[in-house]
């Protein structure tokens, strides 16, 4: 017989169906056994009477069981339905029990939510976690509304081009993660912090519209809102100002979260610049939602314009804000170019902030080398300096690039709003630990001496854990 999902039971009352499913509840109750069975669709209720062949495998049944149960399908007693449930007005009345795989009882209750639950355990146990209802929800929002941003690009001509993850560190403001190579003894890759070199590239190839679901990998003191990888959906194009990118992601959020079934709370999204924000706000990123809107979870969006390109570090250089890629705002450009009135200059960077959170950034980009070389000047880059960092992006330049801007959206920032969610960990299939620890498998951890001879690395410092 094959299979149905549970969703469907109901279009099959009186039929004898086979469901293949885990055990979520099982209640014994003498001569009758009750189940609730839960496969990827939903779930269902299953009862055993008077058959006392089946009644005897049913009470050998426990919780997380995984079985295939044939049984027919029965309107319930009138008295026992549940109105605005999935299968409230059905059960399954089990005619043969099937054991696929058996299971301990679970170290947490899959049926309850987990979100209290210690962290670790939860790690360490990530599939079984991941089985509760709303670590299953969670995933699969994150699923369709990346196919949908996906699905809107593709639909105007953008092309998905994947860029390498073993790269030469990118700036974007974090510590690179770095791998060492085994035919170059003593020389790394990194990780990639964006594809923001490559997809400028991919400008210069002519591809002119560019997408691709990107992983990111920095270095970064951990958060809640922030892990070492996270995803983005990675956007640039050619021939287009500021407000060209603008319109087209505002577009494609709007119709993303609203065919999703979310409500925005102004539209077209207020644009406001970096100084009215911090007067207003104190801070780039704002919350503007009611707290009925945070009951009815709407979604908040605003773009944040006209952002100081540069800032002091602490040591009184100057460096970028934002995007060292981004192109000063016109009027400032004779500044950029002369090394003047650095302070002031305005970039074209574009943040969306969304319910406090930074939702997405990019900026229009200096296509031209001149540009790109004075931003690294005035980063206090010597001409060898900018070579070595940017060389190969000014070279390219050389040959014909056309203007062009991008943004990437973070995946999980963007999901935590739909989920209403307030940590990464509840949007990201194997989050890591507040301490960087992977969720499930067993990283950082010291490599075998033979590896590291073979990659010509010797570990000074000895790891804390280790015996001396
Ligand atoms: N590269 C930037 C980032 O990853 C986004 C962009 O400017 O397109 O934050």
């Amino acid at each position: 017989m094959e299979r149905t999902l549970i969703k469907n039971l109901a279009a099959h009352k009186t039929e004898t169906v086979l469901i293949n499913a885990w055990v979520h509840v099982a209640r014994d109750q003498g001569k009758m056994a009750f189940f609730d069975f839960r496969d990827r669709s939903g779930k269902v209720q299953g009862v055993v009477f008077g058959k006392p062949e089946v009644l005897e495998i049913a009470k050998t049944l426990r919780p997380e069981f995984v079985v295939a149960i044939t049984g027919i399908v029965n309107e319930r007693p009138e008295k026992m339905r549940k109105e605005g449930v999935l299968n409230g007005d059905i059960e399954l009345e089990i005619t043969g029990i099937e054991v696929l795989s058996e299971a301990q009882t679970p170290v947490f209750e899959i049926s309850e939510d987990s979100i209290d639950k210690d962290e670790e355990v939860r790690l360490k146990y990530r599939s079984l976690d991941l089985r509760t209802e709303r670590m299953q929800r969670n995933i699969r929002v994150r699923s369709e509304f990346v196919r949908r941003c996906r699905n809107f690009l593709m639909e105007r001509d953008f092309c998905e081009i994947e860029t390498p993850l073993l790269t030469e560190s990118t700036p974007e403001g974090s510590r690179d993660f770095v791998v060492p190579s085994r035919h170059n003894p003593g020389s790394f890759y990194a990780l990639p912090q964006s594809p923001q070199q490559y997809k400028q590239l991919l400008m210069n190839a002519g591809f002119e519209r560019y997408v691709q679901i990107a992983r990111a990998i920095r270095d970064e003191d951990l958060r809640a809102d922030r892990g070492y990888e996270h995803t983005q959906i990675d956007v640039e194009m050619s021939f287009v100002k500021r407000e060209d990118v603008m319109s087209i992601i505002e577009e494609m959020v709007t119709t993303t979260v609203e065919s999703m079934g979310y409500t925005i709370k102004q539209k077209p999204f207020p644009v406001i610049t970096y100084q009215e924000s911090m007067e207003k706000y104190g801070a780039d990123k704002f919350d503007l939602r009611t707290e009925e809107d945070k009951k009815n979870g709407v979604l908040a969006y605003a773009w944040v314009v006209d952002f100081p390109f540069f800032e002091k570090t602490d040591s009184g250089a100057w460096t970028f804000t934002h995007n060292p890629f981004s192109m000063p705002k016109e009027e400032y450009i004779d500044d950029l170019l002369a090394g003047e009135n650095i302070e002031n200059i305005l970039t074209t960077q574009y943040d969306l902030v969304c319910n406090g959170y930074e939702a997405g950034g990019g900026s229009i980009r200096s296509h031209k080398p001149e540009i790109l070389e004075a931003v690294y000047k005035v980063m206090g880059n010597t001409a060898e300096e900018i070579d070595d960092k940017v060389g190969h992006i000014i070279e390219a330049f050389k040959f014909g690039t056309p203007p062009h801007g991008g943004i990437a959206l973070g995946v999980e920032r963007n999901v935590m709003n739909l989920t209403g969610e307030e940590a990464l960990r509840e949007v990201q299939a194997f989050p890591m630990t507040r301490k960087g620890q992977t969720a499930v498998m067993n990283a950082p951890k010291p490599l075998a001496l033979e590896q590291l001879l073979e990659l010509g690395i010797s570990v000074t410092k000895k790891n804390a854990d280790e015996p001396k």
